[in-house]
């Protein structure tokens, strides 16, 4: 079935429900919001010469209309490749070329930076003439879609430096809102979902939920997490939810304007994307109370690799296993088999570390013109995740280690290779390796180990990063070194570096 579906079905039981609201104001019911979506997506086929099966890069800050761009390309059969709005130029570039895109959909300033940044891909701006013109076009009815047809290609930042795009069909998307249901939440309209964290990512998927159920999709007016407008915005809405990377739960608590604020509102904090440390969980359920759930999941598996729940958290009070429970990333879900595997693919024992690996309908179709990539990644069916892990007796799985020695900060993944390869490049460094150093508000932040050629300074290399990569992956101190420590194989010991931290 079209995704698209979701919100067709929830314009006729919910037509005079609010659907979309930019801060506190309702920008639409959901016939408007399907309306616009239908007008829209006839006109993107017309004006722009679409054919089903195309892709519509959508590269915006959060704002209600990335909702109605969504559904539109959804509904006109069309696929969507949401992109992280704190790219890179030369990032979107890349993605724009990567994907084919035939159109890009775009929040203005973005707009701008797109049409002076490159010249393939037409870009329509959302604040224009045109596309308010576009959204009063003859409506159409919604495509047909096979569950296994395309639906989002969600751009992973590649090890290799190269962002890959997992690609997500109708049923993958459809398979991660039931297993939502399953595991996380029951909804109903009036729920709110706010999203302090980007649309594009793991905040849109679990606004999905939401549009099948009729609830309510808030993007703040600063577009992103600010905690005293989050915390206005949660005494607004009844009912509301979140999905938050763990240090935006850390954020929140420990802000000024967390101090007197009223949570009540609130119905869950979902939390994920990067590690939960257990005395911020603990903390967070002292200050909120029991209103949280963790997933843990990744753009090839969308929201659903396991689930520790609201149950769990809450009556699990007295469990002997409580502190490894809460540090632990909950149990398999409903819709998916999981399985820690060694090297060789043979299933690992009880509390054995080795690679999980997933299974289910949520598991990508593969990597988009990377076959490559898809036969190290698909196997006999299985997702290989590159994350490691270990199972308990109970079902419990805890991540040991994330492979590939990803940085997460702010919830955001950071490929160090990637900033190694851009920094390679400046004429006067000779070795780097970048590693992730523990933040308290971020979750880690981005530090450079440098070998020099020639004399360099702080100032010089920020420049150089300031011009070549996004502001957020640029590392935030350089340390310079003589040699870096390696190996008989001649590889860096990031271990050693980290320990130099
Ligand atoms: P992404 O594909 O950007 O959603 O990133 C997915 C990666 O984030 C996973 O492969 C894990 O390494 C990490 N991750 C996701 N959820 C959790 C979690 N609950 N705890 C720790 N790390 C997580």
């Amino acid at each position: 079935m079209n995704i698209a579906n979701i919100l067709v079905r929830s314009a006729k039981s919910h037509k005079n429900a609010p659907a979309l609201a930019y801060g506190t104001e309702i920008t639409a019911t959901y016939a408007e919001f399907a309306d616009k979506s239908a007008r829209l997506a006839a006109a993107l086929l017309t004006e722009y010469d679409l054919k089903s099966g195309d892709r519509v890069a959508l590269i915006m800050k959060n704002h209600p209309e990335y909702w109605v761009s969504l559904f539109a390309i959804w509904h006109a059969g069309l696929v969507a490749v949401p992109v992280n709005a704190k790219l890179h130029i030369n990032e979107f570039t890349y993605i724009l070329e990567n994907s084919g895109a035939r159109l890009a959909i775009a929040t203005p300033e973005l707009a701008d930076q797109l049409r002076k940044g490159q010249d393939i891909t037409p870009v329509l701006n959302i604040a224009s003439a045109e596309y308010q013109s576009l959204k009063a076009a003859p409506h159409m009815e919604m495509a047909e879609k096979d569950g296994d047809d395309l639906a989002w290609l969600f751009y992973t930042s590649g090890t290799t430096g190269k962002p890959k795009g997992a690609m997500l069909s109708h049923r993958n998307l459809l398979a991660a809102i039931l297993s939502y249901f399953a595991d996380v939440s029951p909804h109903n309209p009036g729920d709110a979902i706010i999203h302090a964290a980007p649309q594009t990512h793991g905040s849109g998927l679990y606004g999905l939920p939401l549009i099948a159920k009729g609830g309510i999709q808030v993007t703040p007016l600063s577009g992103g997490f600010d905690p005293a407008e989050t915390l206005d915005l949660i005494a607004h809405y009844p009912n509301c939810c979140f999905f938050f990377a763990p240090t935006m739960v850390h954020r929140l608590i420990g802000s000024d304007a967390f101090q007197n604020a009223d949570t009540s509102n609130i119905k869950l904090i979902v939390y994920g994307g990067g590690p939960m440390y257990e005395a911020d969980i603990r903390r967070a359920l002292d200050a909120i109370g029991p209103k949280f759930c963790q997933i843990y999941g990744q753009g090839e598996a969308p929201m659903t690799i396991t689930v520790l729940t609201q149950h769990e958290l809450e009556a699990g009070t007295d469990h002997p296993n409580r502190a490894a429970r809460l540090a632990s990333v909950g149990v398999e879900r409903t819709d998916v088999e999981v399985c820690i595997r060694r090297k060789d693919g043979d299933p690992c024992d009880i509390g054995e570390v080795g690679e999980i690996t997933v299974r289910g309908d949520v598991v990508m179709l593969g990597y988009w013109q990377n076959p490559e990539a898809t036969a190290k990644t698909l196997k006999d069916g299985w997702l290989w995740t590159g994350d490691m892990g270990a199972l308990d007796e109970d079902g419990f799985l805890t991540l040991k280690d994330r492979s590939k020695d990803l940085i997460i900060s702010g919830g955001t993944n950071i490929y160090p290779r990637e900033i190694e390869e851009i920094l390679l490049t400046h004429p006067k460094i000779d070795e780097v390796s970048v590693v992730g150093r523990p933040h308290p508000d971020w979750g880690e932040e981005v530090v450079a180990f440098i070998v020099t050629k020639e004399s360099l300074t702080t100032e010089d290399i920020d420049a150089y990063c300031l011009e070549h990569m996004a502001r957020f992956k640029r590392p935030k101190e350089y340390i310079f070194k003589e040699a870096l420590p390696k190996n008989n194989y001649g590889k860096v010991l990031k271990t050693e570096l980290r320990a130099l931290l």
